[in-house]
């Protein structure tokens, strides 16, 4: 019976928190489709945690380091006998690279970025954010298999409850004349959490008059087990990573807990972090709009705010 592949991405066996939202959902929709949930990955590995999630067979291939052009050939291999009536990817960059490859290939729809997701009458169901946000687009998804890669955050990820690792079965692919290489992979700073991951994110903005002062940022962020965030005009500026940019032409991010800091909350920041769970806003402005969207909001210093804030944060740790 036809039911729903994830594509997965995992480190030393340990599935990505993306991978096992999209699990979680699709797990949820093989039921609902009448048949097995069943997973994709390029390490054996990730067997266990992958049955822990309720997928019944995990296809594996060995494509190596992530390339397009090789992950599209495997996951297409893997889909051809998997068969499934849905393909799911979490958002990762990865995920959101492959899905339209993979949707093209096997001349399939794909909607992205969905935060929703239903299996009715035989067909999926997706729910989007458009216009940053300002509405949502329900969309049925056509063509075999519908495919559509979730918005971090927005499906919790809950074990099956059974157990049992997953079946491993090989997958040969032909993967063809590569014209992309991999020529050099940069890992985060070391200790740095990636904000597709996170729980909580702490998010710094032009407000922070200077690039050393992200150590405000990251102080906090570190001492609350959180990632670090940014807002265009500090990565435009040079003081961070674009990795860490949130926003319409950054990260789309839904934590459970998003700081920001010195961010006026322009619509372009807002499209990217709006649907976290809880939002806190410092901001010595009080008309800033970033409060037009805050649970909880500080109107003071940050330079002030901040440090007392890492300090409580210590102190009800060290309890
Ligand atoms: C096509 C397009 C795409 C864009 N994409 C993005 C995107 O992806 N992400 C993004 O963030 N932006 C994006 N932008 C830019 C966006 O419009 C804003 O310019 C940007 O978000 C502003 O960044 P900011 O809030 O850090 O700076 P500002 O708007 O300058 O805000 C700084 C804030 O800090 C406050 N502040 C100053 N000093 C202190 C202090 N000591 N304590 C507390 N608060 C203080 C100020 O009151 C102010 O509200 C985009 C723009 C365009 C045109």
């Amino acid at each position: 019976m036809p039911g729903v592949l994830v594509f997965t991405e995992s480190s030393n066996g340990k599935l990505k928190k993306a991978s096992r939202e999209a699990l979680s959902i699709g797990r949820t929709l093989a039921n609902a489709a009448g048949g097995d949930l069943v997973a994709f990955a390029t390490d054996a590995a990730a067997a266990e945690d992958a049955g822990r999630y309720g997928a019944k067979k995990l296809y594996v291939a060995n494509a190596g380091a992530y390339s397009t052009e090789s992950h599209t050939a495997a996951l297409a291999a893997a889909v051809k006998e998997a068969n499934p009536a849905i393909l799911l990817f979490g958002g990762t960059s990865n995920g959101r690279d492959l899905a339209p490859r993979v949707a093209a290939r096997l001349d399939a729809g794909v909607a992205s970025d969905v935060d929703r997701l239903e299996w009715i009458d035989g067909k999926l169901r997706a729910r989007r954010p458009v216009y940053s946000g300002k509405a949502f687009a329900t969309v049925e998804v056509s063509g075999t298999p519908a495919i559509a890669t979730t918005r971090p955050n927005a499906f919790p990820a809950e074990e099956a409850g059974g157990g049992a690792a997953a079946e491993v079965v090989n997958v040969s692919f032909d993967a063809g004349d590569a014209r992309v290489k991999l020529v050099d992979t940069h890992t985060p700073e070391a200790g740095e959490m990636s904000l597709a991951e996170a729980d909580i994110i702490v998010s710094g903005g032009r407000g922070l008059k200077e690039a050393t002062n992200f150590s405000y940022i990251r102080d906090l962020a570190h001492a609350i087990g959180g990632a670090v965030g940014a807002s265009r005009a500090t990565v435009d500026a040079g003081w961070i990573d674009h990795q860490h940019q949130v926003g319409q032409t950054g990260r789309v991010v839904s934590p459970n807990v998003y700081i920001a800091a010195g961010v006026s909350g322009a619509i372009q920041h807002l499209a990217g972090m709006s649907s976290s769970k809880h939002i806190v806003a410092i901001n010595k402005d009080p008309e800033a709009p970033i409060f037009r969207v805050a649970d909880l909001g500080v109107v003071g210093d940050l330079f002030q705010i901040l440090p007392a804030l890492t300090e409580e944060v210590k102190k009800a740790k060290a309890h």
